[in-house]
């Protein structure tokens, strides 16, 4: 069945690809065969794309997690990148599995995971498809399977749940040890006091889809039941939160392309851009950091979207 799934999705997206290079050349006489819908794939069971590049693990909770950065494949005759930033998020891969699994310890269900297996010298999943992949074919189709494999989790889980959370996961090498939670807000806007920010900010935002909002939006970003409110309660430092409501002059990220591109319609996020020490550098620091966002999401949840998930 995995198989049949890499295939159907492998041979789509190269006859899109292949379309795409021989622009001018006419159009491509066969139509491409619809995508598998959502209802093939089955909680827990993994399928590859092409050369085993991108790995898509369906979940059954309404979490959507995606590491675009954390890959270690490099192959030969993939040429390196030679626009835009080639640095790996060390362990992301793994710090988003153990996520996954503390969630399953929480909850009984896991999310949904959709990881490259490409090293960031051969394709940025995290930047639109030019700089991403250099117009090379292969990272193209590695890109398009990494993209459709996060529309198929959110739209498995918003048919099921109603809504969805994207976590995109990444990790900072900035002097602050801290967590960056990017919700699309700028600094200076984030500099901004409550008021203001309750007054214009949300439509902006990564939590545009947040709505009905059961507490003030500055409450939801960075107030005690916030997320970073939430962490830093359970030990892990984090911007935006009560004591940190902005990076001010700090570096900072506040979310790239997936942020802004996978959190759409009934579909919330954030970036997560961790620090290195103490939260993805030992499998104890994974595992101990898994377990507090697990619960701190579980509560952010339950604070703020209050449905099922
Ligand atoms: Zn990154």
């Amino acid at each position: 069945m995995t198989r049949r799934f890499r295939s159907a999705l492998g041979w789509c997206v190269a006859l899109l690809v292949l379309a795409g290079c021989r622009e001018g050349a006419g159009p491509v006489a066969v139509p491409p065969p619809p995508p598998p819908p959502p209802s093939a794939f089955t909680p827990g069971v993994p399928v590859f794309g092409q050369r085993d590049f991108i790995e898509y693990v369906p979940g059954a909770l309404a979490v959507v997690i995606s590491v675009p950065h954390g890959g270690l494949v490099a192959p030969q005759d993939i040429p390196n990148r030679t626009v835009g930033t080639t640095v790996t998020d060390n362990n992301t891969i793994e710090l988003a599995r153990a996520i996954s699994a503390a969630l399953v310890a929480r909850t009984g269900r896991a999310p949904h995971l959709v990881v490259t297996h490409l090293r960031r010298t051969k394709l940025d999943a995290n930047r639109e498809i030019v700089e991403a992949a250099a117009g090379n074919a292969q990272a193209m189709q590695a890109w398009t399977e990494f993209h459709a494999y996060v529309d198929t989790a959110k739209a498995i889980a918003v048919a099921r749940h109603g809504f969805a959370v994207y976590v995109d996961v990444h990790g900072h090498g900035h002097p602050i040890a801290r967590l960056e939670l990017g919700y699309l807000l700028s600094a200076s806007t984030l500099g901004q006091d409550d008021n203001t920010l309750n007054a214009g900010s949300l439509a902006s935002s990564s939590l545009r889809g947040l709505p009905p909002l059961h507490r003030p939006f500055a409450e939801i970003l960075r107030g005690p039941t916030s997320l970073g409110g939430l962490l830093a309660a359970r030990g892990v430092s984090a911007v935006p939160s009560p004591t940190m409501p902005s990076p001010g002059s700090d570096p900072y990220f506040n979310g790239g392309y997936n942020t802004q591109r996978h959190t759409v319609g009934a579909v919330v996020g954030l970036q997560l851009e961790a620090h290195f020490a103490g939260v993805r550098d030992t499998e104890a620091s994974r595992l101990a950091f898994a377990d507090a966002f697990a619960e701190s999401l579980h509560r952010w949840i339950e604070e703020h979207v209050r449905r099922s998930w």
